[in-house]
């Protein structure tokens, strides 16, 4: 294991930002802290940085117990948000500035400093002054330089957020393919789902001080263990049940749905939540066979809004006569079928939610959901 949390705790005055976590990090891997504002991502990383003390717990980088080291003893490489690249000097003089002192020849620097612009992609930068580069050629330059020193762990703090959107999605997919030629263990702070989700190999999902999920990307969205973890990582229609009389089998007003076996172990009455993802909300083409015969939960609804997203359309389905949907439920649905069902506002329609598609929260009540 290359980087250890045991139970760190950190508090600032009354307030508690990390409530006793831990984690592990294996050589190479890159994990992701990601939840909501004010979750405690970036005080983490800050602990194993040794920007911030912590109250209790302890940090291990490759076997070293450095809790109590300074950050210079750390070998930990920092890529900030605002780049922080110092404006008087050089790109080269950035990428080699943590070199000096280190009983390196300028020769040797310089060529550190050409090999590591070569790698972020700019070979010709050297000379240049980081204003007369772009936020994202900025942001590679603050990455050479944290990888000027081979840091045992890189920390990324939420890197591409002031990038603007095409640059962001071009730099991340670079910093992945980096990060695995170089195999440097990492760790990403982003509250955005879709960096988390394309960059990391696994994802500790944080809420309120704590980390409530550790998976790898797919499995967090596959699996999601509670409403938070469901609604923050992708969309989820949420419905509100109680579990009926017969196994399996919830109330939903007044309909009754078959939910998944497994997860159907609660006393009669008692609450929990469905979820299903808007992709996994089938519509039914009759006479089609596109959705197996045995399947129960098919519902009769009016499409009240068809949203363009591109190669989606986000349709919001309400309750059509005779239905017991009782609030709207989200699809996405491909434009190739929108067009080939001519479906617009006000369509009628069916739609079935598959029993295996579908996720069930015991012991949630509507109040977790978003
Ligand atoms: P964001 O994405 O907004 O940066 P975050 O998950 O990184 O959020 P942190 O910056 O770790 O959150 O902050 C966690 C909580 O600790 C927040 O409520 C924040 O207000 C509080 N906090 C952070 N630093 C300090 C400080 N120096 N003094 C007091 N409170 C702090």
């Amino acid at each position: 294991m290359h980087l250890e949390m045991w139970g760190i705790k950190k508090t600032f005055g009354a307030f508690t930002a990390l409530k006793e976590i831990s984690f592990k990090v294996h050589r190479g891997e890159m994990v992701c802290l990601l939840g909501p504002s004010g979750c405690g991502k970036t005080t983490a990383l800050r602990v194993i940085a040794g920007l911030e003390d912590h109250d209790s717990g302890r940090v291990f980088i490759g076997g070293r117990d450095v809790s109590h080291m300074p950050i210079s003893k750390r070998n930990v490489g920092i890529v900030f948000q605002s780049y922080a690249l110092f404006p008087n000097l050089t790109v080269e003089g950035n990428v080699t500035y943590g070199l000096h002192g280190r009983g390196m020849s300028r020769q040797d620097m310089r060529q550190r400093a050409a090999g590591l612009l070569d790698l972020v992609g700019l070979p010709q930068a050297g000379e240049k002054y980081p204003a007369q580069l772009s936020g994202g050629q900025q942001q590679r330059v603050a990455l050479a330089r944290a990888m000027a020193l081979s840091p045992d762990v890189l920390l990324l703090d939420e890197p591409l957020s002031a990038l603007d959107a095409k640059v962001r999605v071009h730099l991340r997919s670079e910093i992945k393919k980096l990060q695995r030629e170089l195999g440097v263990t990492s760790i990403l702070v982003t509250h955005d789902q879709e960096e988390a989700m394309t960059m990391a190999d696994r994802i500790l999902l944080m809420e309120g001080g704590s980390i409530v999920q550790d998976a790898t990307p797919d499995d967090l969205y596959d699996h999601p263990a509670t409403v938070f973890a469901a609604g923050f990582l992708g969309s989820m229609n949420f419905l509100p049940v109680s579990y009926d009389r017969a196994a399996a089998t919830a109330a939903m007003g007044q309909a009754r749905l078959r939910v998944p076996d497994e997860a159907a172990r609660g006393d009669v009455g008692t609450r929990a939540v469905l979820g299903i993802r808007p992709e996994d909300v089938m519509l039914v083409e009759d006479g089609r066979g596109i959705v197996d015969s045995s399947e129960p939960n098919l519902l009769a609804v009016r499409a009240d809004s068809l949203e363009f997203r591109g190669a989606l359309y986000r349709m919001r389905l309400v309750a059509e006569e005779g239905s017991s949907l009782e609030q709207a439920l989200f699809a996405d649905v491909t434009a190739r079928q929108v067009r080939r069902m001519g479906l617009g506002e006000g369509s009628r329609l069916r739609v079935c939610l598959p029993l295996a598609r579908l996720h069930l929260f015991p012991g949630a009540t509507d109040e977790a959901m978003p």
